[in-house]
Formats: structure tokens, sequence, C-alpha cells
């Protein structure tokens, strides 16, 4: 069973749903091989960008698949203890199904004290102990020494639910999508992970009669992309927003995410903490005080693409860069 699970994920393809895109065996196998009388696996369910829904959708409508698919994984991995880590909403609504779920296996449900920066997945680790949500410096990788030192398995909710798909043999290369925003039929849906993003709107009965733009692979930290753009595949978090041009004020919305990204990180590096800040503060200006310091916002996305310390801040650039691009 063991030897098998991992091959069959390494032929399956299945990569982190978080927005990694990192192959799911490859974490498997680093923590088996770990040398460690104790082994840690934990479930990350902190979902926590505006506007994304699919792992609330996969708790409500499928636990079943999640705690088989943590299950697969406490079988896999020898001397390994599980933790499911849901964010404060997740945990009042689903935490008892999944506890009656996980009958006598070793699965200890924890409420994520809040803060997206928490969901990170060692600020996470940090938080499980006891600690201060923020990053850890990688390496070491959690796969390595993760909750206590020890090696730890993190995946997020999706993930193991075709992780258990693909021990029932059920898996067929899909992904979830969760559609928000201005969209005619919101929802979460489950498609081929290789449909465009033109595919799933029409699929699922969404692509707007009307002029709109939308943002792909994360609620805050996603893309812009124009109609004309939409012919490829969702990169990062399945994520698709659509905005109705017309009733939508793009300086509003940049400053929404804006204003999320400096609630919402954890003040340890400052092209993070300060450079956001003067990002928010340059937009709260208006669109003429953004062009006019043009130059300088490109060096702050710059410098938090490229020296801040962990995702949120290096992601963070993305939306204003190809909002500014695309729609101012
Ligand atoms: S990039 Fe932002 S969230 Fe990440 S460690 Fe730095 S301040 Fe914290």
């Amino acid at each position: 069973m063991t030897k098998e699970i991992i091959q069959e994920l390494k032929n399956s393809g299945l990569t982190g749903r978080s927005g990694s895109g990192f192959p799911v065996w490859q974490k498997w196998q680093a923590v088996k091989d770990a040398p460690s009388n104790q082994k840690y696996i934990v479930c990350n369910g902190s979902e926590g960008e505006p506007m994304v829904f699919k792992d609330g959708h996969i708790l409500e409508k499928y636990p079943e698949e999640l705690i088989n698919g943590v299950k697969t994984a406490l079988k896999t991995i020898d001397n390994s203890q599980a933790y499911i880590y849901l964010n404060k909403d997740y945990y009042a609504r689903f935490s008892q199904t999944l506890k009656n779920l996980s009958g006598n296996m070793p699965v200890i449900l924890f409420e994520e004290p809040g803060g997206y920066i928490a969901g990170e997945e060692t600020a996470l680790l940090n938080v499980i102990e006891g600690k201060r949500a923020e990053p850890r410096l990688k390496p070491p990788y959690p796969t390595q020494a993760g909750l206590w030192g020890k090696p730890t398995l993190v995946q997020n909710v999706e993930t193991f639910y075709w992780i258990s798909k693909i021990a029932k043999n059920e898996y067929q290369g899909h992904r979830f999508y969760s559609i928000e925003g201005d969209a005619a039929n919101k929802g979460v849906f489950e498609l081929p992970e290789t449909d465009t993003v033109r595919q799933i709107l029409q699929k699922t009965d969404n692509y707007p009669d009307f002029d709109f733009f939308a943002q792909i692979g994360g609620g805050a930290a996603g893309t812009i992309m124009l109609a004309k753009e939409l012919d490829q595949p969702v990169k990062g978090t399945g994520s698709i927003v659509i905005y109705d041009r017309l009733r939508t004020d793009v300086l509003d919305l940049m400053k929404a995410w804006a204003e999320f990204f400096v609630n919402n990180n954890c003040d340890k590096c400052t092209p993070c903490r300060e450079g956001l800040y003067r990002i928010l503060e340059t937009i709260a200006g208006g669109k003429e005080k953004i062009l006019a310091e043009k130059q300088s916002l490109d060096e702050l996305f710059t410098a938090l693409e490229k020296t801040a310390f962990c995702p949120l801040g290096r992601m963070a650039a993305g939306p204003f860069k190809s909002a500014m691009a695309k729609l101012l």
C-alpha cells in the first residue's frame, strides 16, 4: 500500500492545490524517508483569501473524502500524528463532523486563531506550536523539520480530497474552481485542470454577456485578465472572480487588495510591511497620484517580488501590476 500510493501519486501528476503547484509525491516521499520516530501530517483548511471558498465546499460536501485522504497519509507515513487545521468559520461548522469521521485515528482538530498569514505553510506550524503566526525560513522545509522540528507533511484540504480519489482509483485530473464576483452562476465547480478559463466559464454558465475582466488564481493575489486573455488554464489557487467593468471602480478594488495585504501581513519583513503600506497610501491618493508615482510603485513591486520573506509578500505585487497595466 505504502509504496504503491506514492507511486500512484507520482503517476497521477498531482500537484499541491494550495497554489504551490509542487509535486505531491515528492513531499510524501521526503517525509516517509526522513529519519525520525515521530512525524506529523497537517491538513491545511485555513482558506483565507477573499472570495475563495473551494476548501469550504469540500469540507461541507465531501468530509469523508478529506478524512480518507488523511487516513491514507497516516497509513503511509509511519509513527505519524495528524492535525486538521481549520479557520474559525470552518472549525465552527465542520470540526464535529470531521471528529466523528476520524473515529479512533490519531487526528487533532485545530482552530486557527485568525489572519490570512496564519494559513501559510510554515506560519501554521508556529501557530500549532503556540508561537506567533509568522513564516519560518526555508530550508529546512517542513518535510525535513516541521512541527516541533519533526518531519511534517503539509497539504491543503483540496489536495487531501484528490489523494483520496487517487487511492480509490477515481482521479481524472480534475480540480475545483471557485467562481465569484459578478458571475451569474457563482459557486464551486469540479472540472479538468487543463480547461482554459474561457472553457470553465462557458461550461458553468458563467461566461458574462457584459464587458468584464477577471481576477484569476487568487481572491486578492490573483492576476487580472481581460476577456481576450482567457485561453489558458488557471494557475495558482483555483479561483476566478468576475468583475463587471461598468460597475467596478478599479481604484476601490485596488485599495481593497492593498488593505487586505496591509491588514494580513505579519510585519516581519520591511518590503512587505512598509512596501504594502506605501502602495496603499499611493492608491488611496487616486489615479493621478498612482500615475505620477508609477516609477516608485514599480520599485516597490520589484522589492516585494524579489525580497519579501514569504509568498504573501512575493505574490502581493501581481494584482496591482496587472491592474495598472490593463485597467488604468
Ligand atoms: S512577506 Fe509579509 S507576510 Fe511574509 S514574512 Fe514578510 S511581512 Fe510577513
